[in-house]
């Protein structure tokens, strides 16, 4: 009896045991994964920067006109909890952002997205 106790209870500490090492090893690479993607991030905020000072400089495009687009492509394009918004171009309800070609609602193929519209 006692030794069949002892014998589920090693069980339960080993399953525990790889569990713990499972979630280890997931935080590992989610910690790698966040720390390339601050990497990239930060490489695309210096080009994004490095294209606006070269337009401001060339074509002495002001501040005031970034900060105005910035404000209706927001508007336009992102919903109030800041995630992006894909509408159906023909009825204007909002896609499945993981069928972005096609209306589920009226059936519509969609036209081809921007450039920016698939980051
Ligand atoms: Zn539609």
């Amino acid at each position: 009896m006692a030794l069949g106790h002892e014998f589920r209870q090693n069980q339960r500490i080993n399953e525990a045991n790889r569990a713990a090492s499972r979630a280890n090893r997931y935080s590992e690479n989610m910690e790698e994964k966040l720390g390339e993607i601050e990497a990239r991030t930060e490489h695309l905020t210096l080009l994004c920067q490095a294209m606006w000072e070269i337009l401001q400089a060339k074509a002495k495009f002001p501040n005031e006109l970034l900060v105005e687009k910035l404000a209706e492509i927001k508007h336009r394009d992102f919903g109030p909890n800041g995630k992006k918004i894909f509408s159906c171009d023909s009825c204007g309800r909002a896609l499945n952002k993981h069928h972005l070609n096609k209306c589920m609602y009226c059936g519509k193929e969609q036209d081809a997205k921007g450039p920016f519209d698939m980051i």
